[in-house]
């Protein structure tokens, strides 16, 4: 019970990376508020709230899409109605067009930037501006983890403003990490490489299995457990004099 009496709030959590994180929280006893625009799991099966509390944890939904502040807002005071305070943000709604640049409209790059770089700028605000208002615990105001990429760091082969939206995601955790350090606010990422989620389309496409596989020193693809447990120690009293960290969950990619 590494997050006992913990609150969190996890975006983009009603599926896949996110679902997992959501679940491995409070397994681990924090109170989390699942913020996703759908309460459907794209892989099927039971919803991340009825999972959590199938398991005797403590869990609920709040319909959130990231491109509104409001819906932050709101996601972050449901948090500090349960537990008081806020004490973990996990920024992990993300959406891809899976297009190159030439064929990547105004409008995708619009919608791209929107969720994948506006969203985590209005999720760290508005967790920023709530932890700035608590009381430390120990050393800590709050922790806020962002998921990035592999592909924030190098280029996304033919998946150019993911690419870009994701880049600015590793950029704003080492902002934040530094601006805040001294408030007692903890600020990193996890960058997964490929993990295999509900996904379909290009991302479960032969070839591209095949591309990650090939990238991939270790002899399988990633699972949305391995990215869970890595946000759970990054979220965790564990993670002492960390700031600022993209840690790689990736199979070795970035190492090859
Ligand atoms: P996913 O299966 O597509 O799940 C993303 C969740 O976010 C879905 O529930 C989705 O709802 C929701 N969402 C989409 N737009 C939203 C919005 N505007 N506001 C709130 N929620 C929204 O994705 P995933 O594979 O688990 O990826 C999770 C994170 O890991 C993302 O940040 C992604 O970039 C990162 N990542 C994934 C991989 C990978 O290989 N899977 C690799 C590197 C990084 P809908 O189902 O309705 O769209």
């Amino acid at each position: 019970m590494r997050l006992k009496d913990k609150t969190a709030v996890v975006t983009g959590a009603a599926s896949g990376i996110g679902k997992a994180i959501a679940i491995r929280l409070a397994e681990e006893g924090a109170a989390v508020v699942v913020a996703d625009i759908t309460e459907t799991p794209r892989e099927g099966g039971q919803t991340t709230v009825a999972t959590i509390v199938a398991a005797g944890g403590q869990a609920v939904f709040h319909s959130c899409d990231v491109t509104r502040n409001d819906d932050l807002e709101t996601a972050v005071a449901r948090a500090v109605e349960i537990g008081g305070r806020l004490d973990i943000m996990v920024n992990n709604a993300a959406i891809g067009t899976d297009t190159p640049l030439h064929e990547t409209s105004e409008q995708d790059w619009d919608r791209v930037m929107a969720v994948n770089a506006k969203g985590v700028f209005l999720g760290c605000r508005a967790a920023v501006r709530r932890m700035l208002d608590q009381e430390l615990i120990g050393e800590v105001r709050g922790r806020i983890v962002n998921i990035s990429s592999q592909h924030g760091m190098i280029r996304a082969p033919n998946d150019f403003d993911y690419g870009v939206g994701k880049a600015a995601v590793v950029y704003m955790t080492r902002q934040i990490a530094g601006d805040y350090a001294e408030h007692g606010i903890v600020c990193n990422a996890v960058a997964p490489g490929k993990i295999l989620t509900g996904k379909t389309g290009r991302a479960i496409a032969p070839e591209m299995l095949a591309y990650s596989q090939s990238r991939t020193p270790w002899p399988r693809l990633g699972r949305p457990a391995d990215v869970a447990n890595a946000v759970l120690f990054l979220a965790s009293d564990e993670a002492s004099y960390i700031i600022g960290e993209n840690l790689m969950v990736d199979g070795g990619w970035m190492a090859n």
